[in-house]
């Protein structure tokens, strides 16, 4: 089959990749109706995160199952279905209590690589959501967006407590922070503040259902959400950045008493401790446990209550993969899909 594969910093090939066989018997294999690049690709196509030799890409999926292990109870061959970026067993105390993405059992899809034609997805009756047909082809890039973008952003806002009516603040404007208004707007907040300098995102905000768009950053940032708050800061916060400023703002955009939902993948993020303590902040976070909530999210999709799959703005065949990192990387495109 062919597969993408980071062979150093800025070097991503489609090549030529060994089919993937069941090892467990708890694996599916599964042919990729589209995948796509990932915000967190980018830190090691960047060298930011160190490249150990040549390493399959790609932990977001949606495709097709061809073929069960002999241990795969509910999912079906022929079955289209979409999994988080973590397998998990779906049964374990800590996936009951809806946290799977840190399952006793979990394996990260990452190493395995979803920028492929297949991919062997393992613990799949845990894993795996099937949906109730196979759907129409529209609906495809909506139903990967819920594997990891839409799930993350969901956590988000879940974990900064959107509630009815409230204030929300979305910092960062990449797929997750626009799928995290997308979600805010669902759970009913009354107001959304999207923090974002780029137009064609701050149009994608308002029309997920974002209510003010912010464009200052770091001090400038927090002082505007508390000027639209009337100088308390906003209910809820949600952080989709994972840089020191980026948690900051989030931080001290949160009136006291406020939630913080942070779902960036922290890098070199240090919290002062004082700060913390007078903030009277809730911090709630994590890699998101996209697993909780995508039978909810396939519902909406297929109803076509929602369309996350909007923040795909550039869709390449899989052999382009190259070029769809090099596009998010100068931020032309928000999120690259990918069609094997
Ligand atoms: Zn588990």
């Amino acid at each position: 089959m062919r597969g993408a594969i980071l062979h150093a910093p800025r070097d991503v090939r489609v090549e030529q990749r060994e089919d993937p066989k069941i090892e467990q018997a708890t694996d599916v294999i599964i042919r990729l109706a589209a995948t796509c690049v990932c915000g967190s690709d980018l830190w090691p196509y960047r060298g930011i995160e160190p490249v150990g030799g040549p390493a399959p890409m790609g932990h977001e999926y949606a495709g097709i199952v061809e073929e069960t292990g002999r241990d795969v109870r509910d999912i079906k061959p022929g079955q289209f279905v979409i999994g988080s970026f973590f397998a998990s067993d779906n049964t374990c105390e800590i996936c009951q209590a809806g946290y799977q993405t840190s399952c006793l059992h979990r394996q990260p899809v990452g190493a395995i690589g979803t920028q492929a034609e297949y991919a062997r997805i393992p613990l799949a009756d845990g894993t795996l959501v099937a949906t109730p047909d196979v759907p129409s082809d529209d609906l495809v890039p909506s139903l990967l967006a819920a594997s990891d973008v839409l799930g993350t952003g969901w956590f988000g806002a879940v974990a900064a407590d959107v509630q009815p009516g409230k204030t929300v603040a979305v910092v960062g404007d990449g797929a997750v922070g626009l799928l995290a208004v997308l979600a805010a707007n669902q759970l009913g907040a009354g107001r959304i503040i999207a923090m974002s300098r780029h137009e064609p995102r701050q149009k994608l905000a308002l029309e997920f259902g974002a209510t003010d768009i912010v464009t200052e950053r770091g001090d400038a940032g927090v002082a505007a959400v508390k000027e639209l708050t009337g100088g308390l800061g906003a209910h809820s916060v949600i952080e989709a950045v994972g840089t020191q400023e980026s948690m900051m703002q989030a931080i001290r955009s949160a009136r006291p008493g406020g939630h913080v939902g942070y779902v960036g993948v922290a890098h070199d993020v240090e919290l002062p401790g004082q700060e913390l303590f007078f903030s009277h902040a809730h911090l709630h976070g994590g890699p998101a446990p996209v697993r909780r909530f995508l039978p909810e999210l396939i519902d909406l999709i297929c109803a076509r209550a929602i369309d996350p799959g909007r923040v795909f703005d550039l869709t390449l065949p899989l052999d382009q993969a190259a070029e769809g990192y090099r596009a998010m990387d100068e931020r032309r495109a928000i999120k690259t899909l990918l069609r094997p």
